[in-house]
């Protein structure tokens, strides 16, 4: 079993011990992590904080070509990569799993790439010259989940290193060996220190988090975490984006036809098996066409193929690890023990690994932990509602506020209630659609901070005015 190791100052650093990665298709191990502690952090941050002295100043065309040239080695180990992240995460290669992932890193690593920062001019007249120059902040720690390793790793690190900073990258525990490989390939190109990668369990995290040499940290996770993180930042004020939780809500207005919709609907809920933040987790149906929809989804439903991820006939793989596998079931059985109608799935499927099949919950209604809670996982509360004013208060009822959407035939009437729902992004006959050009970002107790487009990059800059 091939053994990884932390990636630090450019080089590989071999570990004294290693933690085992379980494959969630088999319960069988997919490699062994390095286990680092606060010496490789240390190590780590002292490498970033001494190579930020030069990278920040290496020209804006210098970075950008290192920036493209990683997307270049990225794709000329896609099918190794594709292959790692589902023996580690669980996602089919085919479909939207990990060819996918590759493949949306690349177009964000080759958009972001080519962005730029210049400098504003905000007045320039007799009374005198106001220009805004962006700065790189220092080093930059990452922490990442477990759901889209590579591309949730490349939307950190890559802006970060666009714009002159150096970065320490923490990821998930849980699927730590794609990261490290992708920093082992980013590292052919960067001067060393750039880009740091190590791996350990979550005890880890707080010695980084709470570094006195790290100047901003962008976080991805869910909200308890996200929390101590920013606790962990105050002493040195550090700079944050936290990417957190969300309990998305769709809503689905009577005139849609839902033959048309249910497809749309069900991989809204569905996209990485239901383990991406911004998925549809509560789905919202007028009573008019609440049975209709049901039936609908159901047909769909019922044709999907969920197995170990390395048969390409698969579209859905196990759900990535026993403790979100476990709230799965616990959340469809306290739904059904409320009174919720599972209209299929329900029950976790034989054999090895953490399968779990698409599951579609009737008759549930706010205040059940299925509808509450976010599930992170294939189970869709479907709740009927009769008025809309009341159904939008009951979407934004929620502490969360990453996204949500409305399904309507009147687009015009859709776009004026999709601004109403209380979130950072919001679809009109589409849920979770992200682009490299549009900001993306959570509200509420979903996070702040923004990633993607010029937006997002800024989030990796110092703004410093000057007069002159
Ligand atoms: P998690 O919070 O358990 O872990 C995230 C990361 O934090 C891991 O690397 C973990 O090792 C690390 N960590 C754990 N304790 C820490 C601590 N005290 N200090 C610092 N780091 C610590 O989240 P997860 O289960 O890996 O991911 C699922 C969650 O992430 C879901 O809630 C999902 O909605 C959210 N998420 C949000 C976005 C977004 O863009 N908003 C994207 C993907 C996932």
């Amino acid at each position: 079993m091939e053994q990884y190791a932390h990636v630090i100052n450019g080089k590989r650093h071999e570990a004294n011990e290693y933690f085992d990665v379980v494959n969630p298709s088999t319960g069988g191990l997919a490699g062994r992590a390095p286990a680092g502690g606060s010496k490789e952090i240390d190590h780590a941050v002292t490498s970033a904080k001494e190579a930020f002295k030069s990278w920040s100043k290496t020209s804006d065309e210098d970075r950008k070509a290192a920036c493209l040239k990683i997307a270049d080695i990225i794709e000329e180990h896609a099918e190794e990569l594709a292959h790692l992240i589902t023996r580690e995460q669980g996602k089919p290669l085919s479909g939207a799993g990990s060819r996918f992932e590759i493949g949306g890193t690349l177009a964000w690593i080759r958009h972001t790439s080519n962005l730029s920062l210049p400098v504003e001019v905000l007045q320039d007249g007799p009374e005198g010259r106001i220009e805004v120059h962006r700065k790189p902040i220092g080093v930059v720690a990452s922490i990442t989940p477990w759901n889209w390793p590579v591309m949730i790793a490349s939307w950190h690190f890559l802006p970060a290193i666009r714009t002159g900073n150096t970065v320490v990258l923490k990821p998930s525990p849980l699927t730590p060996l794609s990261t490290l490989r992708v920093a082992e390939l980013a590292n052919q190109v960067l001067p060393a220190g750039v880009l740091n990668v190590v791996t350990g369990l979550d005890h880890i995290g707080p010695h980084l988090t709470s570094h006195a040499d790290v100047s901003k940290i962008t976080f991805t996770g869910s909200t308890v975490t996200g929390k101590k993180v920013m606790q962990s930042s105050v002493d040195t004020l550090k700079r944050l984006t936290l990417e957190l939780g969300g309990n998305d809500a769709g809503i689905v207005l009577p005139d849609v036809d839902p033959k048309e919709v249910a497809e749309k609907l069900l991989w809204a809920a569905y996209n990485n098996n239901g383990q991406t933040c911004a998925c549809l987790k509560r789905l919202y149906v007028h009573d008019d066409i609440y049975d209709a929809i049901c039936e609908e989804m159901v047909k769909v439903a019922k044709n999907i193929k969920v197995g170990d991820g390395l048969d390409e006939d698969n579209v859905l793989g196990p759900v990535q690890n026993e403790q979100q596998y476990r709230k799965v079931i616990e959340l469809v059985e306290d739904a059904r023990d409320n009174g919720g109608r599972v209209l299929i799935g329900g029950e976790p499927l034989e054999g090895p690994g953490f399968f779990y099949p698409v599951t579609l919950v009737a008759d549930v209604t706010d205040g059940m932990r299925l509808v509450d809670e976010e599930q992170f996982g294939p189970a869709t509360p479907i709740i009927r509602y009769n008025d809309i004013d009341e159904v939008i208060t009951r979407a934004n009822a929620s502490d969360m506020g990453l996204g949500g959407s409305i399904w309507s035939a009147d687009v015009a009437k859709a776009r004026e209630l999709a601004l109403r729902l209380e979130c950072g992004s919001v679809w009109v006959n589409n849920h979770g659609a992200i682009q490299p050009n549009a900001p993306f970002g959570g509200i509420k107790q979903s996070g702040f901070g923004v990633e993607f487009a010029e937006e997002g990059l800024r989030e990796f800059t110092l703004g410093q005015t000057l007069f002159c």
